[in-house]
């Protein structure tokens, strides 16, 4: 099973002002609250990396771990 973990370094991302990962994100991973984008539901990645490709900043992480099935 693959695990997706998606980090979003707050310091560097421009929040709701940008979106674009909010926007672009084919499974609705991300949410906006307030001014803050957040990452919502990374279960759903499908890892099609749109949102590192388009994220001006330089701002998400994504590390693709295998699980363990128990
Ligand atoms: S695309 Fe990057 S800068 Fe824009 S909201 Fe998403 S993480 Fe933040
Ligand atoms: S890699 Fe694709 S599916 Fe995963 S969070 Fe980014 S845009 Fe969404």
């Amino acid at each position: 099973m693959i695990m997706v973990e998606i980090a979003l370094d707050h310091a560097k991302c421009k929040g709701k002002e940008c979106g674009i990962c909010a926007y672009i994100c084919p499974t609705n991973v991300f949410a906006i609250k307030d001014s803050e984008v957040l990452v919502n539901s990374p279960q759903y990645c499908k890892l099609c990396y749109e949102c590192l490709e388009t994220c001006p900043t330089a701002a998400l992480k994504i590390k693709k771990t295998e699980g363990n099935c128990v």
